[in-house]
């Protein structure tokens, strides 16, 4: 039976121990932070369900669902309350809804992208004329910023890419790697010219469904921490976990011997399952261009505020989902999204929770004032809030800038040289909870196909 240690206990790790556990292979989690999970963190606050990390997930992408079934988590399965589904954003000091039938940021609808007052004429017009554009591949990757902007014009970038990819990894439009970060639309574009003709194309090709569409994020009722719990339950005999952090990694003999808390721990494989920063300097003793490129990973920080009202307290109940702030008329806050209108079961009768979400590293109660101050501003929220909640994630996102999908071929090639070490995380192939989960597994299924027979 091989010794496996991997490094990390967030979602990807988790992962892959429980698929390795499942396979018959106990396994040890080497953690630093006192608890399991990572950046997912649920918390009750005054019977409320708070996120402080990740709310939910994409449904389109099967890892999760299939982990969360295995788990016999499936009848805990919620979605986002797609009906009441408004996002607004805010210009010139206004909050103004984001035009109906948008996916992302190309519009697939005309009447409301006629009458939306975020984009002037003049975008409006640029978006209408973007249906006329023929196929022009470019080789190598571009800017999310320059894509779009060729697409739809800089306005689209500000008021649209800009807010929504904020929200999504607190990065930049004009650093972020479009192929990595938007790659479907990379191959509509060069199949079709036209973003907008291409997702109206393949919307077209979709098989008809009966009913109404699944939800776009789907989650567990009592928050992503009860996957959490369920795989910690599941792994339990399986998986021995030390709260310790692996400072160095060196080969010994076929295998590998990890430094952890003063001691050398030994083992035939390890799974580097943290963040890319980390594994750069786990593995800068195995392969120094494979930890330079790791290194060069830029990762941001960022910090989620939960405060908690009294709905008597607030004179005009929030609508739709949030807002989202551009980065041309933001102070601090970067998005805003109303908990209890997003999902079911989160927020009980009489409260209103709104969770903020900055994205830099800011002191606790520097974020929490920003929050109160700009929700004041922004929403009207004078309410005094009955509860905050502040969770800070220090270079915990992964930004895919411009060649990364390159940088990591490469490290995934040389990590392939190095017999027994798996990588996994959101450092790869996608920063979400789905995609970490799915290279949780595959770096599991890796070592289960490696025993000797
Ligand atoms: C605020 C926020 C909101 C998000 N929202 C969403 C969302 O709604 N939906 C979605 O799909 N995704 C979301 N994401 C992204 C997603 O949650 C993360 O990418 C994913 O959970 C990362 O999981 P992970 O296990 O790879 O990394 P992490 O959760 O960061 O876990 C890595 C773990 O490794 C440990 N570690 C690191 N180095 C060492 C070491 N040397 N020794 C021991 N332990 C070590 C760390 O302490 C940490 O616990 C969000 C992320 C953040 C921060």
């Amino acid at each position: 039976m091989p010794r496996v240690i991997i490094v990390g206990g967030g979602i990807s790790g988790l992962s892959t121990a429980y698929y390795l556990a499942k396979g018959g292979v106990p396994s040890t989690i080497l953690e630093s932070r006192p608890r399991l999970g990572g950046v997912i963190q649920t918390e009750r606050v005054e019977g409320c369900t708070i996120e402080g990390g990740p709310d939910s997930f994409l449904s389109v992408k099967p890892a999760a669902l299939e982990l969360i079934r295995e788990l016999g988590l499936a009848d805990q399965v919620i979605g986002s309350n797609d009906h009441l589904r408004v996002t607004y954003i805010r210009k010139r000091g206004r909050l103004l809804p984001m035009p109906d039938g948008l996916m992302l940021m190309v519009p697939t609808k005309i009447l409301p992208l006629l009458g939306t007052r975020l984009l002037s004429t003049r975008t409006k017009l640029r978006m209408g004329f973007e249906l006329l554009r023929h196929p022009a591949p470019k080789p190598g990757d571009e800017s999310v910023g320059e894509f779009i902007e060729e697409h739809y014009g800089r306005e689209a970038v500000d008021y649209l890419a800009e807010p929504l990819l904020s929200g999504i990894y607190g990065g930049n439009p004009d650093e972020l790697s479009v192929g990595s970060v938007l790659g479907r639309f990379v191959e509509l574009s060069n199949r079709y010219g036209s973003l907008t003709r291409g997702v109206l194309a393949e919307r077209a090709k979709a098989p008809r469904r009966h009913g109404p569409p699944p939800p776009l994020f789907q989650t567990l009722r009592g928050g992503l921490g009860q996957m959490v719990d369920a795989i910690s339950a599941a792994i339990h005999e399986a998986t021995l976990v030390r709260r310790v952090r692996a400072e160095a990694a060196e080969r010994a003999g076929s295998g590998f011997r990890i430094r952890a808390g003063g001691d050398w721990l030994e083992a035939d494989r390890v799974v580097l399952a943290c963040e890319a920063h980390s594994a750069s300097a786990l593995l800068a003793g195995l392969d120094p261009r494979a930890a330079e490129l790791l290194g060069a990973v830029p990762y941001t920080s960022s910090m989620t505020v939960a405060l908690g009202f009294n709905a008597a307290d607030v004179r005009q109940p929030p609508d739709g989902f949030g807002f989202l702030v551009p980065k041309k008329e933001r102070q601090s806050l970067v998005a805003c999204t109303w908990i209890g209108t997003k999902f079911p079961y989160r927020v009980p009768e009489g409260k209103i929770v709104a969770r903020c979400f900055f994205s830099s590293g800011e002191e606790e109660s520097a974020a929490t004032a920003s929050a109160e101050r700009e929700l004041l501003e922004i929403a009207g929220i004078r309410a005094q809030p009955v509860f905050a909640r502040a969770f800070g994630w220090p270079r915990s996102m992964a930004q895919y800038t411009v060649g990364h999908a390159a940088r990591v071929a490469e490290v995934q090639a040389r990590a392939a040289a190095i017999a027994g070490l798996y990588l996994a995380g959101n450092a790869y192939e996608g920063i979400g909870v789905p995609d970490c989960i799915r290279l949780g597994r595959r770096a599991a299924e890796a070592i289960l196909s490696s025993r000797p027979a």
